[in-house]
């Protein structure tokens, strides 16, 4: 049995994060299933921060985190939100968004777009205009997990690799859980386990939050040899669409936005998103794609109001929640990570978080209600 002050379950984006924080005050070691971090969500994200989320929430913790994202984990690249024909008034919603955090965002008409996206479809069904954030961050989530990991280590903690926890049980005073090789006395558990955290609280016992795994479908293609793309904007339609985001000189990354529900899994992408993604990004430009370069799908895990959750369950000593981190995950781990700190060791708010409004009972687990005593 190794003792440790903090037993992190999942090495994901959320997971690390906050081990790479936690490991300033104790020892911490991340027990993650896979033989690598990031083999899941944090792995296969397009990996871009933007403030064209729903939630109000999401965009504050995209506040705080911006700052705290630096190169090599994050450079400027901008973002550009089109609206296709029948999506004028979505402009104005990602516009009110943007207003609070960054209103240096400006509208641009179909033409001006279109000098930047040259491949852009006019006319019938084809874009109308866009609105352009030109302090948009291109994310590269292994440079983020690596930066983790060597924090880690310098601090004297560790990832442990192939470590799948299968058991969990309170003894009264700590926190027992079971892995292949090795079992692990711990004052608390971190669940950052993704699309598994409700699998993670049945094992200890505890009352699920009802996390809801959406698979979504990613492609790469390569673009005709005479178009350089790598200045190309992340490009995003403001309604249902797709987004395409640049990989480097001649290939481009594109997502139909899908949304479908699955168990927790190794996620893989079905057929039919994989022609969506292709078939949508075709409508809307002048590219055609004869063959795909990759394609992959993962989980983005929503809690059931779709806000992130992160704080010690009310009912289970010991037992900490960071969850539900959506489709944002990668944007919003710098401020999850200073949360999940402060709520761990008990110390004060971080002037990160009040400054952008965010208080700890927007993250906290008892605002999902039912809880089980
Ligand atoms: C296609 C796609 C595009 C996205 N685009 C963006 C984007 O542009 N910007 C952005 O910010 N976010 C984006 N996201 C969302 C982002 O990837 C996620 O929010 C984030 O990666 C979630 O991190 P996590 O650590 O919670 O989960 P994960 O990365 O899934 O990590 C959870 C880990 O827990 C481990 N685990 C599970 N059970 C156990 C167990 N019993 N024992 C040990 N380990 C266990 C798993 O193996 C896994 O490694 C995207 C996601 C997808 C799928």
């Amino acid at each position: 049995m190794r003792k440790v002050d903090y037993l992190v379950i999942g090495a994901g984006i959320a997971g690390m994060s906050a081990a790479a924080r936690l490991a300033r005050h104790g020892s911490v070691v991340v027990c993650e299933a896979e033989d690598a971090p990031g083999v899941h969500a944090s792995g296969r994200s397009a990996a871009f921060a933007h403030f064209d989320m729903d939630a109000p929430l999401v965009r504050a913790l995209t506040a705080a985190s911006i700052p705290l994202l630096e190169e090599p984990a994050a450079k400027r690249h901008p973002a550009l939100f089109i609206a296709l024909e029948g999506q004028e008034g979505a402009f104005d919603r990602v516009e009110a968004g943007y207003r609070k955090w960054q209103p240096g965002v400006r509208r641009l008409s179909a033409d001006e777009a279109r000098d930047l996206v040259p491949v852009l479809r006019a006319g019938e069904g084809g874009i109308i205009g866009a609105l352009l954030d030109d302090k948009g961050r291109k994310l590269d989530a292994h440079a983020m997990l690596e930066g983790h990991r060597h924090s880690l280590i310098a601090a004297g903690s560790e990832v442990a690799t192939r470590a799948s926890v299968s058991a969990l049980r309170h003894d009264g005073s700590h926190w027992i859980a079971d892995t292949a090789g090795q079992s692990y006395a711990a004052k608390v558990i971190v669940n950052a386990a993704g699309a598994w955290v409700d699998e993670i609280a049945g094992l200890a016992g505890v009352a699920p939050i009802g996390i809801r795994p959406l698979r979504r479908t990613v492609i790469t293609f390569d673009v005709p040899a005479d178009l350089d793309v790598s200045p190309w904007p992340f490009t995003k339609t403001v309604g249902p669409g797709f987004y395409i985001e640049p990989e480097g000189r001649g290939r481009l990354l594109a997502c139909p936005m899908d949304e479908h529900y699955s168990e927790p899994c190794d996620a893989q992408p079905e057929e039919e998103d994989v022609a969506l993604a292709a078939w949508r990004v075709e409508e809307a430009t002048t590219l055609t794609i004869t063959r795909l370069a990759s394609k992959w799908a993962g989980l983005r895990s929503f809690a059931p109001d779709r806000l992130p959750v992160c704080g010690f369950d009310p009912a289970a000593t010991g037992f900490f929640w960071l969850a539900g981190q959506g489709g944002f995950g990668l944007q919003t781990s710098p401020a999850m990570a200073l949360a999940a700190e402060a709520l761990a060791i008990s110390a004060q708010w971080p002037e990160e978080l009040s400054g952008v409004g965010v208080t700890r009972e927007m993250l906290a687990r008892e605002r999902l209600i039912p809880t089980r005593g």
